[in-house]
């Protein structure tokens, strides 16, 4: 990263144009860009010349409606939020996450909207707060929902589950973030009942489930696993590290479930996160963030071979992950953003 090898992305970027996945019922997705990229990386400082474009991997939820996960690729952060943080109160540089959100909003066509995430079940209308010219974010909020054509919502995270929505028919969108507490507080129901305030069928709405801490990594203690598992029975898991973990993602599927969301209306992210980190598992970027992070194998290879869910925050490299840093005897990491979107004014790439 520090020599700024980056000459070769233009190439492997140019290349990523048709991997051809499926969701998890068999059926083609709609868009056949495993990761949508470009610009020159900027590794070193925030770019004076708006170049920064940072790497997503784009989930066509619904007609008209994309959901993107990015990545710690293609940004302007660099130390321990490298390279593309989008939290602004995590300590890092001020400059390069504005940054980093101006190139996301180059790739969406709009700036992303963003809420104060307080680990709550608030849910706000954020096209009604846009039209009256409020900053959600200075809003205390966990869940948006909007009915309006090209506004972008976010939803940021470093181990907590992103849960993104639509419905099509009604051109309703909306955005949860699904911690272990605001699971317990009932943030779907509320962002499902936010959607449906603004026209939405609870029949019509698809979901897809972002990167997350995984049942197998995230520990919590007896006591949180037990009464976890009392309100979603079934969570409770063993971790990898012996002590009881609890499985949101899983709990995320019976909340779907109870708003009447079932199996069927969820679409899986996974094969295109496999897909997309299998294709990046040369990546010039990613080698050097592991080689420099501290947060495991220093081999981007060797991180890869110990993966288990690529939809993990703590395993994955690609993803922020706030118990990885911590792990790692780190008082700072960065945090990733999931971001719905429908009716996208232009996507610069
Ligand atoms: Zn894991």
């Amino acid at each position: 990263m520090a020599d700024g090898s980056f000459a070769s992305q233009g190439a492997w970027r140019e290349q990523m144009t048709d991997i051809e996945v499926r969701s998890a019922d068999g059926a083609d997705l709609d868009v056949s860009i495993g990761i949508e990229a470009g610009g020159s990386g900027v590794p070193e400082a925030a770019s004076a010349d708006g170049t920064v474009t940072p790497v997503t991997i784009p989930i066509a939820l619904a007609p008209g409606v994309t959901v993107r996960f990015a990545t710690r690729l293609g940004g302007a952060s660099i130390g321990a939020w490298g390279n593309c943080n989008f939290g602004r109160k995590v300590g890092d540089d001020q400059q390069a996450v504005a940054e980093n959100l101006r190139g996301l909003a180059r790739l969406l066509g709009a700036p992303v909207r963003l809420v104060h995430q307080v680990h709550s079940a608030i849910a706000i209308d954020a096209g009604a707060a846009a039209d009256d010219g409020i900053d959600t974010y200075a809003v205390d909020a966990d869940a948006q929902a909007t009915d309006h054509e090209g506004l972008p919502l976010g939803i940021l995270g470093a181990d907590c589950l992103p849960v993104m929505y639509a419905d099509a028919q009604a051109g309703v969108i909306g955005a949860s973030h699904c911690g272990r507490r605001g699971l317990q507080r009932g943030v779907v129901h509320s962002c499902v009942e936010q959607m449906v305030a603004l026209g939405a069928d609870r029949a019509h709405i698809r979901a897809v489930l972002g990167p997350c801490i995984c049942g197998d990594c995230y520990e919590v203690g007896d006591e949180i696993a037990a009464e976890f598992d009392a309100q979603f029975p079934g969570t409770r898991t063993v971790t990898r590290f012996g002590g009881a973990g609890i499985d949101i993602a899983a709990a995320a599927l019976q909340a779907l479930a109870a708003e009447g969301i079932g199996e069927g209306q969820v679409v899986s992210a996974k094969p295109r996160v496999d897909a997309a980190t299998k294709y990046l598992e040369d990546d010039p970027e990613l080698m050097a963030l592991c080689a420099s992070d501290g947060e495991g194998a220093p081999e981007l290879a060797d991180r890869l071979g110990a993966l288990s869910h690529s939809m993990c925050t703590v395993e994955n490299p690609l993803w922020y992950s706030h118990r990885r840093a911590y792990l790692a005897h780190k008082d700072h990491e960065g945090r990733f953003l999931a971001v719905v979107t429908r009716g996208e004014a232009s996507g610069v790439c």
